[in-house]
């Protein structure tokens, strides 16, 4: 046992002293929502401040239906509204963001997987080819029918603008390149996968290692990887390897406290002061939205803005359909009224949504890119079975969004009533 010990002691000044030494020369990372709180970016699962338990209460037939691509062909209102809330430009990377781009300074930084769309990482300034967005990001789009790109600032108009972007060769919905339920896992992130062997140091941020097969990342490495958690609980097998270290708090705060020890304070303030810029459209962003989000002074707030929006923009479709034989009167009239077959075929697949199956990781990985038996949403119907890649057993948003902020009741009032069934949050 003793040989494979590697650190002198499992806490911060025996990872500041291993990160220093010449034993440590490629750092791969695991980041997960956790550290996009503090830039403000809403919780997508919690149970009571989640966003998905505030769309239980709107008209969506299941609120993971906002990521669900079945659903997105026949209703993609509801997830633009969502879009034009959480779209880059508007959140600031956090210190534990530019912590990555500190390791990148330090050429130590050899891959970076992250389960956020937020693309906090690049604006953050750590090198693009560095960066595995395992569920993908906004940061490209495509058209759902021909996969044709979008322009990106094509994108941002029409999302400012709340309208929904059509491809300009054959009408199909553009969607941006975040994984939804069912769908492929990027073929970048599973040609990264082996990356992790290949690291001296893995430090897993944020991320309750619950969504695989991104969680079984963590599994990959060798006897003699130290293994970083940096999390406001443990997750995962973390703390059982000899070389294992459990930080238990905030990112921010954690590699704070580490750089401090390693005397790379000051450089990691300097980065984080850089990311202070304002996006160029971020004050006509604001301005188009009621000044919606400069109420949303907290994570609850935002939860709360987003919500409504979505509410709002389903009204005005109820609205619309109650007088569907003026059917030149509402363009969304057509996209509502498939709503209910959607909902009666796919809710029962994401309600089985495999967030506890720690023991297949390491299995479904191994064979993730080959194997038809692996998928981990098996039962999730019929438009996927005959791909054999990996596919997406959360909505990229779910992981990227947690965080620790408390209950607020925003919920309930008349819209409970209309609320459907399934809706609950799983
Ligand atoms: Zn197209």
């Amino acid at each position: 046992m003793s040989q494979i010990k590697v650190l002198k002691s499992r806490d911060i000044p025996g990872l500041a002293e291993y990160i220093a030494s010449d034993k440590c020369k490629n750092i791969v990372l695991m980041l997960g929502a956790g550290v996009s709180t503090s830039a403000g970016i809403p919780d997508f699962r919690s149970p009571d401040t989640g966003l998905y338990a505030n769309l239980a209460r709107l008209r969506l037939p299941y609120p993971e239906a906002v990521f669900d691509i079945r659903f997105f062909r026949n209703n993609p209102e509801p997830f633009y509204t969502l879009a034009q809330e959480l779209y880059p430009g508007r959140f600031r990377p956090t210190i534990a963001h530019s912590f990555v781009r500190l390791l990148a300074a330090h050429s130590l930084l050899h891959t970076c997987f992250t389960q956020n769309i937020d693309t906090l990482e690049t604006i953050a300034g750590v090198p693009a080819d560095k960066v595995i967005e395992a569920h993908g990001s906004f940061a490209s789009q495509r058209c759902i029918d021909c996969h044709r790109p979008y322009d990106d600032d094509k994108m941002k108009v029409k999302i400012l603008a709340m309208e929904t972007p059509k491809c300009e060769t054959c009408g199909g919905l553009v969607k941006p390149d975040i994984v939804f339920f069912g769908e492929d896992l990027p073929d970048e992130f599973i040609k990264a996968i082996p990356n992790v062997a290949k690291a001296d140091l893995l430090i897993i941020m944020g991320t309750s290692l619950t969504v695989h097969p991104f969680a079984g990342l963590a599994e990959r490495t060798g006897l003699k990887c130290p293994r970083v958690l940096i999390n406001l609980e443990v997750v995962g097998s973390i703390g059982r390897r000899p070389n294992d270290i459990v930080l238990l708090g905030k990112c921010d705060d954690a590699v704070e406290k580490l750089c401090k020890e390693l005397g790379w304070e000051e450089e990691l303030n300097a980065l984080w002061a850089k990311t202070a810029m304002e996006p160029a459209w971020k004050d006509a962003q604001e301005a188009e939205d009621e000044g919606a989000a400069k109420e949303a002074a907290t994570t609850d707030d935002l939860v709360r803005v987003i919500t409504d929006a979505i509410g709002r923009k389903l009204k005005l479709d109820e609205a619309a359909e109650s007088k569907e034989s003026a059917a030149d009167e509402e363009e969304t009239v057509a996209l509502n009224e498939e709503t209910n077959a959607v909902k009666a075929e796919e809710s029962p697949a994401f309600k089985a949504a495999s967030k506890e199956e720690p023991t297949a990781t390491k299995e479904e990985e191994s064979t993730a890119a080959h194997s038809s038996s692996s998928p981990p949403r098996k039962e999730n119907a019929a438009p996927n079975e005959e791909t054999d890649a990996v596919k997406a057993e959360e909505p990229p948003a779910a992981p990227a969004f947690r965080a620790a902020s408390k209950a607020e009741s925003t919920a309930s009032k008349e819209e409970e009533s209309t609320a459907a069934p399934s809706a609950a949050s799983p």
